[in-house]
């Protein structure tokens, strides 16, 4: 009678084990649904994936060698965007076409990543349209991705809506800022060091973008190409620039692959200067992440400028 029992509890716990190592095996056949999230601009889309990890679906919606100011987003974007739960972007007046899924993706928020950031004025834009209409109202300038000290912020906000969507991993998103944090800093004492030879640095760039970068590694912008992205400058506006060019003794002016350089050439050409491209994006070849493409602008701001 002991051994029939003793063989019944074997039979039994063999075929519980059996139906166990099945059903184990069938939980990790069926592929996990994974929180989709999304950004509007690659600089925000590599931040977020390295916050998030793999334990997301992270999709950016401007495509390479897109510019955000001329930028429509599209039926078949937004069909893209359906069971996001949240949209990080830059905010006014950058990305604002982001506001226009409306009501088009269900149960989706969109989140400005710009809280407790410094923002500043433009430094050349208001001064041609204040001359135009004074007293209007100023918009700030929305190109603030473009530093180290606000790519932290960025990264912490980023890592405080995440967390809201997902706080049973917390610990693996609180980990991974720190460790992003880290290599931010580490980034910031490779361009102090890329930068710190550069004996003339005075930019002439095409479109406001670069005041951030600017002020963080204290390069000094004397110009811009063009006053708003998709308007061609007014001659009298290029001869103020050519003055400027002049007076301080400038040799090159960098260009933005996001923008056609077709209209800058004739200016290039008068005024015998060599043309660099600045990336304020990012996301294509060795600008492979937001890091990378901080370096690379780095780098070749150094090169035209020693
Ligand atoms: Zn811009």
């Amino acid at each position: 009678m002991k051994k029939y029992i003793i063989g019944i509890i074997i039979i039994l716990t063999a075929t519980l084990g059996v139906y166990f190592s099945l059903n184990q095996k069938n939980e990790l056949d069926k592929p996990q649904k994974k929180i989709k999230v999304a950004t509007t601009i690659f600089p925000l889309y590599d931040i977020t994936k390295n916050i998030a990890g793999d334990n997301m679906e992270v999709i950016n919606i401007l495509p390479p060698g897109g510019s955000p100011h001329t930028f429509e987003i599209t039926p078949s974007l937004i069909k893209n965007l359906q069971g996001a739960k949240i949209i990080f972007n830059i905010g006014d007046p950058l990305d604002n076409w982001i506001t226009k899924i409306g009501d088009n993706v269900d149960d989706v928020s969109i989140y400005s990543v710009k809280e407790g950031i410094d923002l500043k004025s433009f430094k050349f834009k208001h001064k041609h349209e204040h001359e135009k209409k004074p007293g209007m109202k100023m918009t700030l300038d929305p190109h603030y991705w473009l530093s180290i000290k606000n790519a932290k912020i960025i990264a912490e906000n980023i890592t405080k809506k995440i967390i809201s969507i997902d706080p049973d991993n917390k610990l693996i998103y609180e980990n991974n800022l720190d460790k992003y944090k880290i290599k931010l800093t580490k980034t910031k004492n490779e361009i102090d060091k890329i930068l710190e030879n550069v004996p003339n640095k005075k930019l002439i760039v095409f479109h406001e973008s670069w005041n951030y970068f600017a002020y963080e590694f204290n390069l000094d912008i004397v110009g811009v190409f063009i006053n708003s992205p998709g308007k061609e400058p007014t001659p009298q506006y290029l001869k103020e620039l050519h003055d400027t060019a002049k007076k301080h003794n400038i040799q090159v002016v960098f260009s933005e692959p996001q923008l056609s350089p077709e209209t800058i050439k004739p200016f290039v050409e008068d005024l015998n200067l060599s043309l660099y491209i600045l990336d304020p994006l990012g996301g294509i070849g060795e600008r492979n992440s937001f890091i990378n493409t901080l370096l690379y602008n780095a780098k070749t701001i150094n090169n035209a400028l020693k």
